[in-house]
């Protein structure tokens, strides 16, 4: 049985004070929240006075990037020991954001990226975090063009493939997708329910293709884009939907609250 997931990614939202008021009111407000795992991930500069805020709950914390190198010469990096040694137990690979795939720009604009990751660098990632014991929440998806061109499967499904390249079963399973459509990031126009589902469903699919459908079963696939409490319950009915990765409705307690009840209760029925 999967345990639904809901994670909040504050981007690169908040202060320490901001970030410590919002992590406390989530704390509370999630005290008697049972039956859905929460994660939160602040900013780098955040971690420490949110893992504090934070102490004592079953709220997990995150990183919202990380380097594939653990130490060394790397300006502005952040490597897995470092997330793990703020209290981290997961991190966020490969965002769109981070792949220069925004919102419903043209591919073409889209390959300036300015953080530069991409499925060679999302593999690295994937890796540096197992090995330092942080378990991965990989972001795939399709831009609008893609869409539109009918090549979201092809697309999705690629990115799952590139990366996961060179990793054996028992890691894999480790591993948690998030299929985020670009078009539906920061927009306000979420992926159909059922639609979000298929798509979840073929990221399945390609998983059983590595560890076998039992294992593939197990794993946590979420959805990602423009998740709000007006469309949480129909998301969560789906089958192959574990839960959410949330940007703009992280950002306010009593929605983000609101997401991780409505998780729980739909898939504890
Ligand atoms: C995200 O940042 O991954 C995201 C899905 O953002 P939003 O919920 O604002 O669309």
């Amino acid at each position: 049985m999967r345990i639904p997931m809901m994670v909040g990614n504050w981007k690169m939202n908040n202060d320490n004070d901001e970030a410590w008021d919002l992590a406390v009111a989530i704390a509370e407000g999630l005290e008697d929240l049972e039956g859905c795992q929460v994660v939160v991930c602040p900013p780098f500069t955040a971690l420490v006075s949110v893992g504090e805020a934070m102490e004592g709950t079953d709220i997990a914390l995150g990183g919202q990037n990380l380097y594939w190198e653990t130490s060394g010469a790397f300006t502005g990096e952040i490597s897995a020991p470092m997330l793990t040694s703020c209290g981290c137990e997961y991190v966020i690979v490969g965002h769109s954001e981070r792949r220069g795939r925004f919102g419903k720009a043209p591919a073409e604009e889209c390959l300036l990226s300015v953080f530069g990751d991409n499925d060679a660098t999302v593999n690295k990632k994937v890796k540096a975090a197992l090995s330092g014991d942080l378990i991965p929440i990989v972001c795939v998806g399709e831009l609008l063009a893609e869409r539109q061109e009918e090549k979201t499967d092809e697309v999705v499904e690629g990115q799952v493939v590139a990366a996961l390249a060179e990793l054996v079963e028992d890691e894999i399973v480790d591993v948690v997708f998030a299929y985020e459509p670009v078009w539906a990031i920061g927009t306000g126009e979420v992926c159909e329910a059922g639609e979000a589902n298929r798509v979840c469903r073929i990221i399945r699919e390609a998983l059983a293709e590595k560890v076998g459908a039992d294992e593939a079963e197990q794993m946590i696939v979420l959805y990602g884009g423009s998740v709000s409490p007006g469309n949480i319950q129909g998301l969560m009915e789906q089958p192959d939907i574990d839960g959410g990765l949330v940007g703009g409705a992280c950002l306010k307690d009593e929605s983000f609250c609101e997401l991780a009840k409505v998780a729980a209760e739909v898939k504890g029925e």
